[in-house]
């Protein structure tokens, strides 16, 4: 199958392409040509598959033309090697747990295929190893690190700012070693940036090693979350909810929702879908005035959503020919200020008993005042709130115990390299260090 283009300038991309170039050369993002529906027996019986194997048929259903069937498999078998479990949190609805991977976030799943895609076809082309660069502001450091570690053929390679991530969400990417080097930045999140983007650009650089990226954007990051939903659905009907089903997700650069707008196309009975902002309410005021006027980005407690201008938003455009009347028929929108997520994470929890995480809580206050009579709806918890724990504890005022994976972490010895801020040296630290 081949991957177009959103910008429509570029010339149409094989996966391994897409999946290396991660941004296509117009600038657009990839989306695949076809998607593929799924038969109608599949959604019948999906309640009685593993959350493996109904995966394994939605990733032969994008991937199936271009990845040889049982490495596909191992690669979604290793992938999904953690539940992903619905919980009642009141009647009619329903915590989708995205928080028992490694790194205790939703995006763990994303990283860890697109490691093992890009290892595979990695290996097809020859022994060179890739070097993957990525700059972090926290959480996609911790997500990529843990998602390509032990890979063969591949080092990462996570810059961040020097005092700017916080002790836990550091000790999830510098703590571990083997193809991981944490490079630690005497600037802020932009200068890493800079530095990658130099590294990217630099001909010297390129012509010895084969670097690449672990961007958000990928389409082995993002196409991979539709599994979510469909797991969603499943344990819904084995509940006998699955009637009118209603999807919530607290979006920032709307991957995720994107990803699961995808699962619907091929044919997963969603009713519909919200998409939950903080104050970064982009994509809330496109539903309300048609127009999309992308903006600087607020700081909010729900920090992993604080995007002025989603990049996803284009897959949406394109995914329904840029209709907003289209996209109004199957997404509507919510947005809520810190105020909002901490009543609500303390209302949630003084009533029902469930600690929300502020990204978790902008999806469960979308839903609860969304969700209409006769309808069943999830809402994604995309992060542990003990990955939160000062502010969770601060606002719901009890104590969120750290899970085990997180603790060992943070008991790990912190290795790193201090870098200036200065490229010439990032580039002789690449040049000495690389194979
Ligand atoms: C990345 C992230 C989000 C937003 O997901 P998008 O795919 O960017 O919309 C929400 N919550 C958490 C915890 C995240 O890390």
């Amino acid at each position: 199958m081949k991957y177009y283009s959103t910008n429509k300038q570029a010339p149409l991309a094989t996966l391994h392409e897409a999946v290396v170039k991660g941004l296509a050369p117009d600038k657009g993002l990839y989306m695949p040509e076809k998607i593929n529906k799924l038969p109608q027996n599949f959604f019948e019986s999906i309640d009685k598959m593993s959350f493996q194997e109904m995966s394994y048929e939605v990733a032969k259903a994008f991937f199936g033309e271009d990845v040889e069937h049982e490495a596909l498999k191992k690669i979604v078998y290793d992938t999904l090697s953690f539940p992903t479990p619905i919980k009642k949190v009141e009647e009619n609805i329903y915590s989708l747990e995205l928080f028992h991977g490694p790194t205790l976030a939703f995006k763990d799943v994303g990283a860890r295929f697109m490691a093992r895609l890009l290892q595979y076809f990695t290996k097809q082309e020859g022994k060179e190893e890739v070097n993957v660069l990525v700059a972090t502001s926290g959480d996609t450091g911790s997500a990529v690190a843990n998602g390509f570690l032990g890979v063969e053929g591949i080092h990462v390679y996570v810059l961040y700012p020097k005092g700017k991530v916080s002790k836990i969400q550091e000790s999830q990417f510098t703590t571990l070693g083997q193809n991981i080097t944490a490079i630690e930045v005497d600037g802020v999140f932009d200068d890493c940036q800079a530095l990658v983007k130099n590294a990217f650009m630099d001909k010297e650089l390129n012509a010895k090693m084969k670097l690449t990226s672990a961007n958000s954007i990928n389409v082995a990051r993002f196409l991979p979350q539709a599994f979510y939903y469909f797991n969603a659905y499943a344990q819904a009907k084995k509940l006998g909810k699955a009637k009118d089903f209603v999807v919530c997700v607290p979006s920032g650069n709307f991957g995720n929702i994107t990803a699961a707008l995808f699962g619907q196309q091929m044919g997963l009975p969603i009713k519909r879908f919200i998409a939950a902002n903080n104050a970064n309410d982009i994509f809330y005021k496109y539903l309300l005035t048609g127009k999309y006027e992308p903006k600087a980005s607020l700081h909010t407690l729900a920090n992993a959503m604080d995007v002025g201008a989603p990049s996803n938003f284009a897959r949406i455009l394109d995914l329904y020919d840029g209709s907003w009347e289209t996209i109004k028929s199957h997404v509507s929108g919510a947005t809520y200020s810190d105020e909002q997520i901490g009543e609500t994470m303390k209302a949630c929890y003084e009533i029902d008993g469930y600690i929300l995480d502020p990204h978790g809580a902008c999806g469960y206050r979308a839903l609860k005042e969304g969700l209409k009579d006769g309808e069943t709806g999830v809402f994604c918890e995309t992060a542990h709130p003990a990955k939160f724990k000062d502010t969770v504890e601060e606002i719901i005022g009890a104590e969120v115990e750290i899970p085990e994976r997180l603790a060992a972490f943070m008991k790990g010895k912190k290795q790193s390299v201090l870098m200036d801020n200065d490229f010439g040296a990032f580039k002789n630290f690449l040049l000495n260090n690389v194979k």
